[in-house]
C-alpha cells in the first residue's frame, strides 16, 4: 500500500526518500516519482515502478541553483538562465562534476546531467529536507498520462511506491523545457513551460533562434552515429556470452563464467534491480580496466528479459551495435 501524506508530512516524505524508498511529490508541472539520486537501487526502482522498457536519463531536482551547481559545471549562460528561470520549468543539461553525487543510472550513464529547481513550495520544502538531489520522472506508468493530482499517481502506481505527498492539483500539462548547454551553442531538446523567446533573449545571439533538436530528446544525435542518451563503451561488446576468453572482460550476471581477464558482476544473485543499478558503472569500469590491460572486448552474459531485464537488454544491445568511429557515445 502506498501512503498518502498530507502537506505537513514533508519530514516523513524526506525520511522515506533518504531510506531509499520512492515518494511521489507535486511540482508546478506534474507529479514526479522521486528517488534519492545518489542511490542506484532507488533509481533502478523508479524505472521498475514505471515499467520503462529502456533507461532514459532522469531530471535531478534540487532546492537551489547553488545546490544544482555543486553537481554540474555551470557556465555564464547556465548562471544567467538559472537567475532568470529558477525556481521554474526550465531544465538545464550540463556536464557532471567529478564530485557529482548522482548515480550513473539516473543519467543513463552519460557524462551530462539534467538539473532543475522546481517552482512548487512543497517540492522545495521536500528537497530542502532531503538534502540530496532527487531524480524524478513523471509519476505514471510508462506510456501513461502524466499525473497532476495525488489521485492520478495512485491510479497508476498504487503499491509501487512508498508514499505520495499530496499537494493538490498542479498547474496542468506543462512539462519543463529541456535545454542542452553542453555544446558551444545551446540546443532546445524539449520545448516546455519556459518561454523560448525569453531563453533566447538570455543566451542566444540577438535575433537568432535557438535550434530545436529533431525527434525525441532521448534520440537526438549529437554527432553522426551517436545517440545523445546512448552511453556505449569503446571496447566492442559481445552479447549472450556462454564462454569467455582470457583476453576479454566479462560482464557477468549470476554465477560468473570462468576464464575472463577481468570480471564485473551485475548481480551474483541474478537480481535485475541490482543489475540495473550496477550496469553503467560496470560498463565504464570494464571499459577502463579492459583498455588498461589490453583486452580486446567485453563479453556480456545473458540477462533474462523480465522486469528491468528488458531495459538492461535494450542498453546492452545498443552498446553492442556497430557504430562509426571509435570512442564512447556522449
Ligand atoms: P521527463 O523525465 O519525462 O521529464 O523527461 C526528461 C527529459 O530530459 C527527457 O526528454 C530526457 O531525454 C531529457 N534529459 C534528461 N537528462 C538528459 C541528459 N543528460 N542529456 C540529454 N537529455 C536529457
Ligand atoms: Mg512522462
Amino acid at each position: 500500500m502506498t501512503e498518502r501524506l498530507a502537506p505537513d508530512a514533508v519530514g516523513r516524505a524526506a525520511a522515506l526518500l533518504r531510506d531509499g524508498h520512492l515518494v511521489a511529490f507535486p511540482t508546478e508541472t506534474v507529479y514526479g516519482l522521486g528517488a534519492d539520486a545518489r542511490n542506484g537501487r532507488a533509481v533502478a526502482a523508479v524505472f521498475e515502478a514505471k515499467g520503462r522498457p529502456h533507461f532514459n536519463p532522469l531530471i535531478c531536482h534540487l532546492p537551489t541553483a547553488d545546490a544544482a551547481f555543486e553537481e554540474v559545471f555551470a557556465d555564464d549562460r547556465a548562471r544567467a538562465l538559472a537567475a532568470r528561470f529558477w525556481p521554474g520549468p526550465l531544465t538545464l543539461v550540463l556536464p557532471r562534476r567529478p564530485s557529482c553525487r548522482v548515480d550513473l543510472l539516473a543519467g543513463a550513464g552519460l557524462d551530462t546531467l539534467a538539473v532543475r529547481v522546481p517552482a512548487h513550495p512543497l517540492a522545495l520544502a521536500l528537497l530542502e529536507a532531503v538534502g540530496t538531489p532527487v531524480a524524478a520522472p513523471s509519476a505514471n506508468r510508462s506510456g501513461g498520462v502524466s499525473p497532476t493530482t495525488a489521485e492520478h499517481v495512485l491510479d497508476g502506481l498504487d503499491g509501487r511506491l512508498a508514499a505520495v505527498l499530496d499537494g493538490g492539483p498542479c498547474a496542468v500539462g506543462v512539462e519543463s523545457s529541456v535545454l542542452d548547454l553542453t555544446g558551444a551553442a545551446p540546443v532546445l531538446l524539449r520545448p516546455g513551460g519556459a518561454d523560448t523567446a525569453v531563453i533566447e533573449a538570455v543566451v542566444g545571439p540577438v535575433g537568432r533562434p535557438i535550434p530545436v533538436a529533431a525527434g525525441r530528446a532521448s534520440e537526438t544525435l549529437r554527432s553522426p552515429g551517436m545517440m545523445l542518451s546512448h552511453y556505449a563503451p569503446s571496447l566492442p561488446v559481445r552479447l549472450d556470452a556462454v564462454t569467455v576468453c582470457a583476453d576479454e572482460a566479462l560482464l557477468a550476471f549470476g554465477p560468473p563464467l570462468s576464464g575472463a581477464g577481468v570480471v564485473w558482476n551485475l548481480s551474483e544473485a541474478g537480481d535485475c534491480t541490482e543489475a540495473a543499478s550496477r550496469l553503467f558503472s560496470g560498463l565504464r569500469w570494464l571499459d577502463a580496466e579492459g583498455a588498461r590491460r589490453g583486452l580486446r572486448g567485453i563479453a556480456a552474459m545473458p540477462v533474462p528479459v523480465t522486469g528491468l531485464g528488458e531495459a538492461i537488454n535494450d542498453r546492452l544491445a545498443r552498446a553492442a551495435a556497430p557504430r562509426d568511429g571509435a570512442g564512447s557515445a556522449a
